[in-house]
Order: structure tokens, then sequence, then C-alpha cells
């Protein structure tokens, strides 16, 4: 029966190809940023309403952020997550208008198909995954909590279905001294960006206690105000990563002694803040295995990541932390094509980008269908994510 199920949502799909790919392109050529998103959700929420979805907008607290269920609330409800923010600047150069429209597409086959399959699917819009982590904030207001799965897609240039994602969080110190005549009373000034210098350069000394995947980058926010004027108030921010949420709190403390000992040496007061960030993807093996066989189904070689796989962090991984999820990526890019670029941004309006977008939506809701139809896969998928958080 599942073979059956699996078909209908291909044909399901490819009938509904070309209207998938122009939500694609109309978010892409009208791009709007995080938390501005309002007529993307409101496309996204028109196209899932004429397949037979009860909408909700503005769940969570956030305008721009919405859930389409379908289906009986019974025990077993499968999210399914679109992402639509743009990049400021940039546009689309991270494809999140393929992610929305395969979750649109997943969600439609899936709906042709419901009134025979027991379970529930939530297409959830997640607005400002760039920065601001939308999911965060409505994981916090408690969307997610009655959620047994939760998967979405992204593109990328390798088809990849284990990658994982880096923990994030951003540091912004300031420092404030004192100014004074640079040149006649150079003495009297207490001078904040030789504490702020101090700092960048305590860091890179620090670097080679760092592993492989730990970043620190950091920008000078503001530097002073003229160069006859001792500067009194300076401000950097640092993006701070690693491979766990743990390690990247370690290396957040040791940045911080950095800042400590440059403010100490000049004399300066230091004040810093740290945001929540992200957390790493624990990319569930379960739900990852089904996705992966779906993807080959389709006809695409996923590989498995290189060790030194380049990796950014997302706010799906505060999602993976609370339910069973993946973050499969799909290429439509060269290999030497990173996103966030307008190369990337190419191919995100390009042929690739809708064979990937479409190829995506089958496989998710073809992963839907194997764990509404098996019921233990999601339990199993429950007990591995208990225990890897215990050993994180
Ligand atoms: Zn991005
Ligand atoms: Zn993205």
């Amino acid at each position: 029966m599942v073979e059956v199920y699996k078909n209908q949502i291909i044909s399901a799909i490819d009938a509904h190809a070309e209207d998938l790919w122009g939500i694609s392109k109309a978010l892409f050529h009208d791009p709007e940023t995080a938390f501005k998103e309002y007529k993307a959700c409101q496309l996204l929420t028109d196209a899932l309403k004429s397949s037979g979805f009860t909408i909700e907008i503005g769940i969570g607290g956030l305008e721009t952020a919405f859930r389409a269920t379908f289906g009986e609330e019974s025990n077993r409800k499968i999210a399914i997550l679109a992402e639509y923010d743009a990049l400021v600047g940039l546009g689309h150069a991270c494809g999140h208008n393929l992610i929305a429209a395969a979750a649109v597409g997943a969600g439609m086959a899936l709906a042709a198909l419901k009134p025979r399959i027991k379970g529930q699917i939530q297409v959830i819009g997640t607005p400002a995954e760039e920065g601001d982590g939308g999911k965060i904030i409505l994981a916090n207001a408690g969307v997610f909590n009655s959620i047994d799965a939760a998967m979405m897609f992204h593109p990328a240039s390798k088809n990849m279905v284990l990658r994982p994602s880096l923990a994030c969080s951003e540091l912004k110190v300031e420092f404030f001294g004192k100014a004074s005549h640079a040149a006649a009373a150079p003495e009297e000034g207490i001078n904040a960006l030789d504490a702020l210098l101090l700092t960048f350069n305590n860091i890179n000394a620090v670097r080679q206690t760092l592993g492989p995947k730990d970043r620190v980058a950091g920008v000078i926010l503001a530097g002073g105000e003229a160069s006859n004027i001792i500067p009194a108030h300076t401000s950097a921010e640092f993006s701070v990563r690693s491979l766990t949420s743990t390690r990247r709190d370690e290396l957040i403390k040791k940045i911080i002694v950095c800042a400590q000992a440059g403010a100490q040496a000049i004399g300066c007061r230091l004040e810093f803040k740290v945001t929540t960030g992200y957390k790493e993807i624990i990319p569930n093996k379960v739900l990852a295995g089904f996705f992966k066989s779906n993807l080959e189904s389709l006809g695409r070689v996923v590989v498995d990541p290189d060790p030194n796989e380049r990796m950014g962090s997302t706010d799906m991984g505060d999602i993976s932390h609370l339910v069973p999820a993946i973050h499969p990526y799909l290429a439509i890019a060269p290999i030497n094509v990173a996103g966030h670029t307008l190369e990337f941004r190419e191919y995100c309006i390009s042929d690739a980008g809708k064979s990937a977008m479409l190829d995506a939506a089958k496989a998710m809701a073809m992963t839907a269908i194997d764990l509404l139809l098996n019921p233990y896969l999601l339990e199993k998928a429950k007990d591995e994510l208990a225990s890897a958080l215990k050993s994180t």
C-alpha cells in the first residue's frame, strides 16, 4: 500500500509542478526580509487553503508565521516547515523560495491522500530564519509541543541527508573609556579603541586552542569618532560557532575573558551581551533513512557529508532538540558555489532549483507516509532523540 500512496504523491506533485514553481518564482521576485514576509505568508496559505488545509495566520505572536492543518486531531502529527524570508540586500540567495514551495507541494500531495490515512499534517510557516530565529520564538510559544516529527529541506550544492549544522551565538562587547585631546592630553584619556584592539589580538592568540569547527568572527561596529580624539566608546560583535551548543558556550566564555583582559589593561569598563543563538542540528537517523531512500527512489544520488563539510547554522537546530527532525540538503548548484552569494541566487531560480524543489516536496511527503503508516517508527525516532540529547 505504501508504494501505491508514494506513486500517488509523485503524480500529484508532478501535476502541480507549474503551480509550485509559480509560487517559488513569485517569492523570488518579491523578496521580503525577516518578520516582513506578509505577501509570502498570504501566497503560501492561499495555496494550502485551496488544498483543503485549515489556516491560522499570526501564530506564536509572529504576524508572518502560519500553521496550515489537515486531518484529524490524533496522536501522530507530522510538521513540514516552510521558510520564506530573504536576505537583506541579496534577496533569495539562500533559496527559501524553494523551501517554501516544496513545503506547500508536500502538503498538497499529502492532503490529497489524507482521507485514507490516520494522522495530521501541519505545514508550519516559520519566518525570519536568517538570524532572528523565528522557529525558536514559535517553539517557545508551544507551536511544536504536540508535533511528533518535523522536516524541511534546504537547497545546497550536494544531496546530503545527515549534514549537521553549527551551534551559533552572537556576542556584543562595548568598551567605555574617556575622551581627550589626542595630541594635547592623550594621558588624560582612556582609549576604548585600544581595549577593543587588544580584545581582537587576545582572540587571535586563543585561536590556536580552537577545534576544527570552532568559529569566531568579529567586526568593529564603533571604533571611535575622529583621529584627534581619544575614543571614549567602541563596540564590536562576534559570531561564535561550534559543533555543539556546549562547546559554543565554552568558546563564548573564552571570548569574554579576552574582552575583560583588554578592558582591564586599558582601564575601560566593559559591557557585553550574548544572544541565545541557534543550537546544532541533531539529524534524526530514523527519519533520515526513510528520506534518503525516498530521495534515491526519485533518482538522486545522496552523499555522506565530508568530515570537513562546510556548515552554517539554522534555527531548525533548536527544533531538532525538541522533536525528531531532519533538515536534508538537495543540490541546486555546483560544489564551489556557496549560499548567500549572487551566484547561488541565480541557481535559486534555475531549472536545477525547480527540480530540487519538486524532488524535496515528493521525498518529504513520501517520508511522512512512511511515518504515518508505521507508528512504531515515530517511537523509535523519539527514543533516538532522547538518547542523543543525553549524550550532548
Ligand atoms: Zn541562509
Ligand atoms: Zn537558508
